[in-house]
């Protein structure tokens, strides 16, 4: 399952990776009250597992779940240290308590991770020679995975890879986070649609603007190369830190990847040397919307680990 705030997704997915079946329905998790974290937890479980339920009912049912949940999950415990868009869940046994309600084992990642698992194994991970990827979704915020030589890596807390608060300028935008010069300010598909609303006084949605840009629109060519130049940015910290080679890019921002990609390249070019620009590659995803929900089953099969 990829489960968002305002919706969830399920699959019924094969160890070779393959969609049997699949189901999406609205969830609006992010909108529930707050005041009493009993029920609101209690509304989003149950229908957590009716779902589960309801994929159960078709063929090929599936024996084990693997979700992918935004917030921060302790390890392989499956306790969500914190969720930032569905704060009841804090420190919340999710995993425990879906699989006691539903009988089956489930396992709980954070949703970045997952698309980081899903790429590596079913996309462009099996296209590179080398057995590290950092998976970058560019979406209404940012997301960011990491497997590294072969293993999916969350950091000592399961914080790790927020790539979207990574910093890109010392005096910057301020932040959903808190804080400000976030990667997030400049190259999620919020940033895009703030930028050419500052410039043209017109709010457009992301799709939009990346049709204006293929015809030319110089407003909307501008927010791209820009976003792209920053994205660029956050890859060449994240390449300096770590030394990995091959970086994939994903989530709905990334459609415009045709007028992403020379700018982030001239990023990499500016802030690498050039022993280190050599060895630096980025791709576009191949798994696209996929990533997150076969990276949670791989996940849950334990083959990811
Ligand atoms: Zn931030």
């Amino acid at each position: 399952m990829d489960i968002g705030g305002t919706n969830m997704r399920a699959a019924i997915i094969n160890s070779a990776g393959e969609i049997l079946a699949q189901d999406r329905q609205p969830s609006h998790f992010s909108e529930l009250p707050i005041d009493d974290p009993q029920v609101t937890n209690k509304t989003i479980t149950s229908q957590i597992c009716h779902f589960i339920t309801k994929m159960c009912s078709k063929p090929n049912a599936p024996q084990q779940v693997g979700i992918g949940f935004p917030g921060f999950i302790r390890g392989t415990t499956g306790v969500l240290l914190s969720s930032p868009n569905m704060p009841t869940l804090n420190n919340f046994p999710l995993a425990e308590v879906i699989s006691r309600e539903t009988g089956l084992a489930v396992t709980i990642q954070n949703d970045g991770l997952c698309a980081a698992v899903g790429e590596y194994h079913f996309g462009v991970g099996r296209c590179i020679d080398e057995s590290s990827l950092l998976h970058i979704t560019l979406g209404t915020g940012i997301g960011g995975g990491l497997v590294l030589q072969g293993k999916p890596y969350s950091g000592e807390t399961g914080m790790a890879l927020e790539f979207g608060h990574i910093k890109i300028e010392a005096t910057g935008l301020v932040c959903g986070c808190g804080s400000s010069g976030c990667l997030e300010t400049r190259a999620s598909a919020t940033a895009v649609i703030n930028n050419y609303q500052q410039r043209t006084g017109l709010k457009r949605q992301a799709k939009e603007i990346f049709g204006l840009a293929r015809d030319a629109d110089k407003n909307a060519l501008e927010v791209l190369q820009q976003a792209g130049w920053f994205l660029g940015c956050g890859i060449a910290q994240a390449a300096t830190l770590l030394d990995i080679g091959h970086y994939s890019i994903g989530g709905g921002l990334a459609n415009a990847w045709l007028l992403l990609e020379p700018s982030i390249q001239n990023a990499l070019g500016e802030k690498l040397f050039s022993a280190q620009r050599a060895q630096v590659h980025i791709h576009h995803s191949q798994c696209l919307d996929d990533a997150g929900i076969l990276g949670a089953a791989m996940l849950a099969l334990k083959c990811a680990i």
